[in-house]
Formats: structure tokens, sequence, C-alpha cells
């Protein structure tokens, strides 16, 4: 059901505390943490605690939680200090996109300059 933990998902095991990761931030819905392959000196995931496969499906399953997902974004920039050079929020959708964990999660990038278009 959607929401409902999954066993075989990555992420679901960081919020139960089954992986180690290193959060920096939490709170009652989310948790975020750093990316182990950072692309950037700052790069952190922000993930809701309920699974939802991807950006689409949490607006539609859980849209209160699509608003925490991006104000938590918001304050973890701004907790690590890239908010006000400007930053990117990426939420890769679908394998093609190079999406590889389908529980939904907002790239927090910044720290550097940011080329556009992306690869
Ligand atoms: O958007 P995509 O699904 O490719 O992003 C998954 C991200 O999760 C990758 O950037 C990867 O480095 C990160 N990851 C992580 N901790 C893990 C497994 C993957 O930070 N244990």
């Amino acid at each position: 059901m959607a929401g409902e933990p999954q066993s075989d998902c990555l992420f679901c095991k960081i919020v139960a505390g089954d992986i180690p990761a290193t959060i920096v931030r939490e709170s009652a819905t989310t948790v975020a943490f750093r990316d182990i392959n950072p692309q950037a000196p700052t790069h952190v995931l922000v993930i809701p605690r309920a699974h939802h496969a991807d950006a689409v499906s949490l607006a539609t399953e859980a849209p209160e939680l699509t608003a925490d997902l991006l104000r938590e974004a918001g304050e973890v920039a701004a907790q690590e200090h890239v908010a006000a050079g400007g930053y990117r929020i990426v939420l890769n959708t679908g394998a093609g996109a190079g999406q590889t964990v389908f529980h939904v999660h907002a790239h927090v990038l910044g720290g550097r300059d940011l080329t556009w278009p992306p690869g």
C-alpha cells in the first residue's frame, strides 16, 4: 500500500536505522542525509519517511508530503550555507533519467557553479 515501508527498499532501511547514513536533518515526516557519492560540496538527499516511489507518486498519493519535502530541501540549503549562492533541487524520475532508488528523494546540490543543461 502507498506509504507503507518496503522490505527491499534501501531508503526505508535508512529511515528505520537499519542502514547507516550521515543524517543532517530530520522532521516528523522527512529525513535528510549526505549522499555517499557526492556530486557537489553540498549533496544531501531529502526523503519522506513514508515510501513513495517517485516525485509524481508522492504528489498523487501524499501531496502534503511533497510540500514537506521541498520545504525541508530549502532548510537543508540554508543549514549548509548554500541558499544565498543558489542551489539545485533534483528529483530524478524514472530509470531513464538516472533514478536508481525508487523511494523518492530530492537531491540538494550546491557549493559550486552548477551548469545547465544537466547531463
Ligand atoms: O536519483 P538517484 O536514484 O540516482 O539517486 C540515488 C542516490 O542515492 C545516488 O546519488 C547515490 O549516491 C545515493 N545513495 C546514498 N546512500 C546509499 C545508496 C545510494 O546516498 N546507501
